[in-house]
């Protein structure tokens, strides 16, 4: 294991279970991902799994800005006829890719999946205002437009573009996100989140990637640089961690991952990543989240880490 690597003891709030409640804050209140479960359960039940994007609307408000008569372009179509500064005003003025519209193309060179953590029965953490699933979806929205409208070789699957619950049971939702990556034969699964601590007093960004050999290395190195264009905004970076499960154990006696997401895309050879990107509860972290400027900052300083891991290429 590289030395860079943490073993993270602390609660991770926003997706664990806490059992105080912050002032003006929430935490999740759900299950812990830690739940014992059967991890030999048969994956895949046959279901269509893959983002049904033309399904869902946009519901967002302060995010929805694409209209009727903006029509954002697929990549591979007309978005290559228009030139780079073309696409950086539309980004700028803070257009999205119509959701209804942009379909991913499968034989893309790159496959990513974009999982706005939480959603729906699943709040997530929330203070003063700020619902963790809401903010979760925006910056994933502005990364994948960010993504599709800047290079050509890659393809963004989301694990939900509305405000919804992918199972009501929490154990049953995290497994359907690693379902997903799976079905879109993703290269990589980035599970966006914003953290909050029990004191409010942390502060910062951090990955959660899992231990597994299959998918570690690559986690790392993908967290890496979404961590180091985090840190280019402002926010201090507490680096890699893995967080070893309490009570679920290999057939060899080792604990699997803590997080499921980081659980279950190893078991698919995915490398499946959390990405806390800052606290929400935190004064400090607030100045980088409360506004959608600031959310899309954060959403292109993840683009731009995904880009450079994988070598996206430009339009
Ligand atoms: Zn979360």
């Amino acid at each position: 294991m590289s030395g860079r690597i943490k073993r993270a003891f602390g609660s991770l709030i926003c997706i664990v279970a806490a059992a105080g409640i912050l002032t003006g804050c929430v935490s999740t209140g759900g299950k812990t991902t830690d739940a014992p479960e059967n991890l030999k359960k048969t994956v895949s039940d046959g279901r269509m799994l893959v983002p049904d994007i033309t399904r869902d609307t946009l519901t967002l408000p302060q995010d929805a800005s694409t209209s009727a008569d903006e029509s954002l372009k697929t990549p591979g179509k007309s978005t290559k006829n228009e030139t780079k500064e073309q696409v950086d005003e539309k980004i700028i003025e803070g257009s999205l890719i119509d959701p209804a519209k942009y379909i991913p193309d499968p034989n893309a060179r790159i496959k990513i999946v974009l999982d706005p953590g939480h959603g729906g029965v699943h709040a997530g953490a929330s203070c003063d205002g700020i619902e963790e699933k809401d903010i979760n979806l925006k910056v994933a929205l502005m990364c994948r437009n960010y993504l599709v409208t800047h290079y050509s070789d890659v393809a963004v699957y989301m694990t939900r573009s509305i405000d919804r619950e992918l199972s009501p049971t929490l154990k049953d939702d995290l497994e359907e996100r690693a379902n997903v990556a799976e079905h879109a034969d993703a290269d990589a699964l980035i599970s966006i989140h914003f953290n909050a601590s029990e004191n409010h007093d942390s502060s910062g960004s951090i990955v959660y990637v899992s231990k597994r050999d299959n998918v570690h290395e690559e986690s790392a190195l993908l967290g890496d640089q979404i961590l180091g264009r985090l840190e280019d905004l402002g926010l201090e970076s507490h680096g890699i961690s893995i967080r070893d499960s309490n009570d679920l154990m290999d057939p060899d006696g080792n604990p699997y991952d803590y997080y499921a997401i980081n659980r279950h895309c190893a078991k698919r050879d995915i490398p499946g990543i959390i990405v806390e990107h800052a606290y929400i509860d935190n004064l400090a972290d607030r100045d980088f989240i409360d506004s959608d400027e600031d959310l899309r900052a954060i959403a292109e300083a993840d683009a731009l880490g995904i880009a450079a891991h994988f070598e996206l290429t430009l339009y």
